[in-house]
């Protein structure tokens, strides 16, 4: 099996150190913007053992081109949202199976939903192709532990609270944990959640509250949208309510609120000195990269699923959850937490889809694959997860 990852930011490099390590696949690729990148995570892995290539992710040609000279069975998008469509039609011209773990944003309107790649469905069933969307940690594991409380331990999920708490300090004023530009434009829209068969809209962190996690302890949680809500309401229709709560400091959200306040996170092109710059793309330039946070980052990410529901007639509550530490991650792959939690998924489900035990002709959410052997391995790749029975989830 051949694999092909596109995108050498941090968490391409985790899944390339991951898909390396992994003896399914015959042989690997990393191909991104800036080759030199490429070559840096090949070189540390060594042996040989990743082949290396400069493409450009929003050309479909030049992805052809490139996907037809190595033939891979999987391409591995760990480039931006806004390369999805581009990557998918590439696929689809060329035969090869998709997975990706972020959903299409178009690059002037800082909005995403499923909508877009779901519409590739029939292409990809009719070419007997199978397009994995949202393999990372949220989305990806959150909705793996979904489908794994809705399998084992629920007749029926009636309100689903993913918490997504990164309780680690990097010692920096302010920077993201991921692709900046991304970031900033998905935790300064408006809140979202579902509610009784309707989406219920919120000003940005209008609903807060504090949450307890564990081995971290208690930290404010705001509800933000975050994509894999509209999946799974879909998937699991008993479901009356579900929301996503993240936690940030005061600290981050005061500079966010500068940031919007100065105009600096404007997705629309400006003119300036006679060039057309926009705003937040200036801003990623000179934040610091996401990758470089790992050398000083302490403390542990908390992510999971807080549900309560019906079994056997009877009211339970469940509490699914991974804890990652930053310094862990940073010794194993020398990326911080967030990388190593998202490269690590997208990793392994590419790996499922190699051995033949996530497998189907369309455009597949993660929660419709068998949880089972994905969580099996989830532990010894270097995520453990947890589970807590009847206990209070606050929530
Ligand atoms: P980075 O910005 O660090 O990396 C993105 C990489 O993609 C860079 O190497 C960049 O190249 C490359 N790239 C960008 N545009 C193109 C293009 N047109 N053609 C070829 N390569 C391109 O981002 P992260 O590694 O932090 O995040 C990667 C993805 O993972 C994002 O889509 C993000 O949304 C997603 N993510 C998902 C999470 C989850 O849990 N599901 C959590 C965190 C992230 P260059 O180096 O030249 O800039």
């Amino acid at each position: 099996m051949k694999a092909l990852i596109i995108g050498a930011g941090g968490v391409g490099t985790v899944a390339t150190q991951k898909i390396a390590a992994n003896p399914v696949f015959t042989e690997v690729m990393l191909a991104s913007r800036t080759k030199s990148k490429c070559d840096a995570v090949a070189a540390a892995i060594g042996g040989n053992r990743v082949q290396t290539a400069q493409v450009d992710a929003d050309s479909v040609p030049a992805l052809c081109e490139l996907f037809r000279s190595f033939k891979p069975d999987i391409v591995v998008n760990l480039a931006l949202p806004y390369q999805d469509l581009t990557i998918m039609d590439a696929c689809l011209e060329c035969g090869c199976n998709y997975l990706d773990t972020a959903n299409y944003e178009p690059k002037d309107e800082a909005h995403f939903e499923y909508s877009w790649q779901w519409a590739y469905q029939d292409r990809f069933k009719a070419a007997g192709l199978t397009a994995i969307l949202g393999c990372g940690f949220d989305p990806g594991v959150t909705a793996i532990f979904t489908a794994y409380a809705a399998k084992h331990h629920f007749d029926e999920i009636h309100y689903l609270d993913i918490v997504d708490c990164n309780a680690g300090n990097h010692g920096m004023a302010f920077a993201t944990n991921f692709n900046p530009e991304i970031n900033i434009r998905e935790v300064t829209q408006k809140g979202r959640y579902y509610q009784n068969g309707e989406w219920v809209v919120t000003e940005p962190h209008e609903i807060h509250k504090p949450l307890h996690y564990p081995e971290v302890g208690e930290r404010e949680s705001y509800l933000i949208y975050h994509e894999e809500l509209e999946s799974l309401v879909k998937n699991y229709p008993t479901i009356k309510r579900a929301r996503f709560w993240m936690t940030f400091g005061q600290e981050y959200l005061t500079h966010l609120r500068v940031i919007q306040n100065i105009g600096m996170a404007r997705i629309d092109p400006i003119m300036y000195n006679g060039v057309e710059i926009v705003p937040i793309q200036f801003l990623k330039a000179v934040l610091p990269d996401p990758k470089s946070l790992g050398a000083n980052y302490h403390g542990q990410t908390s992510i999971g699923c807080r549900i309560r529901g019906i079994k056997d007639g009877k009211e339970h509550t469940y509490y699914i959850y991974n804890n990652c530490d930053h310094e862990k991650a940073f010794r194993e792959t020398g990326t911080q937490a967030v990388s190593f939690t998202t490269g690590v998924p997208a990793a392994l489900g590419a790996s499922m889809w190699a051995k033949g035990l996530w497998r189907g002709a369309g455009v597949f959410n993660v929660e419709e694959f068998d949880p089972d052997p994905f969580l099996k391995e989830l532990g010894e790749q270097g995520l453990p997860w947890h589970e807590l029975f009847d206990v209070d989830i606050e929530l």
